[in-house]
Parts: C-alpha cells; structure tokens; sequence
C-alpha cells in the first residue's frame, strides 16, 4: 500500500512570523491525522523558523528546490547538507515555475535529483505538460520525455524513494483542475513507464502527486482514483483550514 503524501508548496509567500502562525494552525488542525505524510515547502527564509515550530507533530518539511553542488562559488545557491542542515526532510525539485522562469531543463532536474537522494532527502520531482502541448496532444510523449531525462542514471532502490508529482502547467494556479478522468489517465501512464524502466514493483509501490488547483472541493474525487496518491497544492496550502481539510481528503 502506497502512503498517500498531501505536500503545500507556499512558493513566494509568507514571512517568517507569518509563517510560523500558517504551520502552528495547521499543526493543531491535523494532529490527529495518522495514514497521511504531510509536508510543508516554505521558502528559504522560513525554513528555520517553520522546523522549529514543527518539531515533535506529524508535519515534514521541504524545500521548494535545491542545488546540486556540496559547497563552493555559487552565489545565492542552497546546498543539499545545508537543507538538511536547517531540519528538512524533502525537496521539490522541477516544478513547472522553475523551469518556466529559471530555465530549469530535465538534465539539472536529473542532477538535483541525484543530490537530493545522496543525502538522504526526499525528492519530489514536478512533472507536466503546459497548455499548447495538450493541444498539440503531445502530452505523453512530453511526459515520457520529461520522466525518461529526469529520472536517467537511477538504480531501482534510488527510484523507490522517489515521488513524482504530475502537475498539468495550464492547472497551477488557474483554478481549472485536469478532471480525475484526466489526471487518472496520466497518473497511470507514469506508472507504466516507471514499470518500464525500472520494475513492476518498484512502479507499484511509487507515489504519484497530482497538483494543480487541487482545492477542498475537488480533492476526494481526485484522491478516489487508483493511480493518484496525493498531492501538491499551492494556493490552498496558504490557509490552514484549507490545507487541512484537503489533507483530511475523504476518498
Ligand atoms: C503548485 O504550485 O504546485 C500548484 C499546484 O499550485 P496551485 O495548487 O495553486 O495550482
């Protein structure tokens, strides 16, 4: 059985005060839950404050990207030790704004992924078509494309503790969702293709995100599907009580 993983990606926002308050409501809101990995993405200048103030609850903390390089001349660049250093857990690693904005490719997708894993933290590589190329239906030759360059190199025990969030670009924060239908259908795609390049049980046993306007009202349908075992949310994982009732997601 596959743990499903809800993940907030705060991106841009909140201060460290600010943050602080976000994570001690949602702490309160969600210490009951048990069969659900939780995880928080503040950005950088929060991390600190935000690990203090989870210490002890059910709530993990990730970074929402990270370098690939120990130490060294890279000025403005976060090391992988140094995230770990300030008490998280995980990173985000290809989401869609990066590449869009920060010329993120596959290949520095695969390098970060590969720093990650060396220490330990959780890799949560964002995949995921933008609008033209749906349109083009080029979807899955993107995506395999995206998986196939991003994931090169790994060894099966690598690949199993990997989670793969699929995050349609025209659904991050539009507020159109892919229809469970629609997400399902990729969610599916992705298993069959980590089947084909690593092993029937390592595909069975990979978590797969989905992400993209996930909201409280639409997250138990997403969540009933076979192939989706959790998500990443950006918007609605700036309030708490928004968060915690996606996390506290009926399927
Ligand atoms: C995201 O940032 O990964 C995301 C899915 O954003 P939103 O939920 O706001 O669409």
């Amino acid at each position: 059985m596959r743990r499903p993983l809800i993940a907030g990606n705060w991106k841009m926002n909140k201060y460290s005060a600010e943050s602080v308050e976000l994570v001690s409501q949602l702490r309160e809101l969600v210490s009951d839950v048990k069969e659900v990995e939780i995880v928080v993405a503040p950005p950088y200048t929060a991390l600190g404050s935000v690990a203090d103030a989870i210490k002890g609850s059910n709530i993990f903390l990730s970074a929402q990207n990270i370098f690939w390089e120990e130490s060294g001349a890279f000025t403005g660049e976060v090391s992988p030790l140094m995230l770990k250093d300030i008490g998280c857990q995980c990173a985000i690693i290809g989401h869609s704004e990066r590449r869009q904005y920060f010329g993120e490719t596959n290949e520095t997708v695969n390098k970060r992924l590969k720093a990650a894993l060396k220490v330990s933290l959780t890799p949560i590589v964002c995949i995921g078509e933008v609008l033209e190329e749906r349109e083009a239906e080029k979807t899955l030759d993107v995506i395999e494309q995206q998986l196939k360059e991003g994931l090169n190199g790994l060894s099966a025990d690598e690949m199993e503790k990997v989670v793969i969030a699929y995050e349609p670009v025209w659904a991050i924060g539009t507020g159109k969702t892919a229809t469970p239908d629609q997400a399902q259908e990729i969610h599916q795609f992705i298993r069959k293709l980590i089947t084909q390049i690593f092993s029937k049980e390592v595909a069975e046993g990979t978590r797969i995100l989905y992400g993209g306007s996930v909201k409280p009202d639409n997250v138990d349908q997403l969540m009933s599907q076979k192939d989706i075992d959790g998500a990443l949310v950006g918007g609605a994982s700036l309030k708490a009580d928004s968060f915690a009732r996606i996390i506290k997601f009926k399927s």
